[in-house]
């Protein structure tokens, strides 16, 4: 109850003050969080010409595009920016980040993302989604759809069974034991002869993605995924 009257003060202080841009604290952004000009050079680009899948990812080869946006800065302004659209009900942000990621997948020349790409976010546990109001990778999956009309995999298709403990501070192969039985596919029909598209907020190693992966692949067109940042 507390949390839904301080989001709601939240909401009305926003509309009373104008938002300034959470990187140069211009205050001409309306409800986006980032102004234009830092939306556009306020990051290091992952892939400079914005094509090319990320090198630095170790996934197999069966995973035929890895896009991301943006490199992760720890402890700078994009790590700021992604902790605001995961704990501080940035929503609107999370779809405009989506937005610009949708763009560039329109002209990845390695899985183009158009009507027929499913789009799969990464699910929270259900107990995580209930206590952070959001999944931040749905977010960032609509705002791809909206450019790139490519359908999102509803909820029900996708659960994640258990609540793994924090990635943080696990190497590779202890991620990828973490996160081993995690997800259930409950329609698999979903995915079938479609390509596919995971999307998160951050990837990291790619144990994630792997584990979501290797669950449709036998069934799905190719596989891709799409990030804000890579860490
Ligand atoms: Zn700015």
């Amino acid at each position: 109850m507390y949390k839904l009257l301080f989001r709601t003060g939240k909401d009305l202080f926003d509309l009373l003050y104008p938002v300034s841009c959470l990187v140069c604290g211009d205050r001409q952004v309306d409800r986006h969080h980032l102004c234009p000009y830092c939306m556009d050079h306020a990051f290091e680009p992952s892939n400079e010409d914005g094509r090319e899948s990320s090198e630095g990812l170790v996934l197999p080869g069966w995973i035929t595009m890895q896009h991301t946006l943006w490199e992760f800065d720890k402890g700078g302004f994009l790590q700021d920016v992604l902790h605001h659209v995961k704990y501080s009900g940035l929503a609107a942000l999370g779809v405009t980040l989506g937005e610009k990621l949708g763009h560039e997948l329109l002209d990845n020349p390695y899985l183009r993302v158009t009507r027929e790409t499913t789009l799969l976010p990464v699910p929270l546990h259900p107990a995580r989604e209930r206590k952070r109001g959001y999944n931040q990778s749905f977010l960032i999956a609509l705002g791809i759809a909206n450019v790139t009309g490519a359908e999102i995999a509803p909820q029900s298709a996708v659960k994640r069974t258990r609540n793994t403990r924090t990635q943080t501070g696990l190497n590779a192969s202890n991620r990828r034991k973490n996160l081993s039985g995690a997800f259930e596919v409950r329609q698999m029909k979903v995915f079938t002869n479609r390509d596919v598209v995971i999307v998160d907020d951050v990837v990291t190693t790619g144990a994630t993605v792997f584990e979501l992966a290797s669950l449709i692949r036998d069934y799905c067109g190719k596989i891709g995924v799409a990030t804000i940042a890579r860490a």
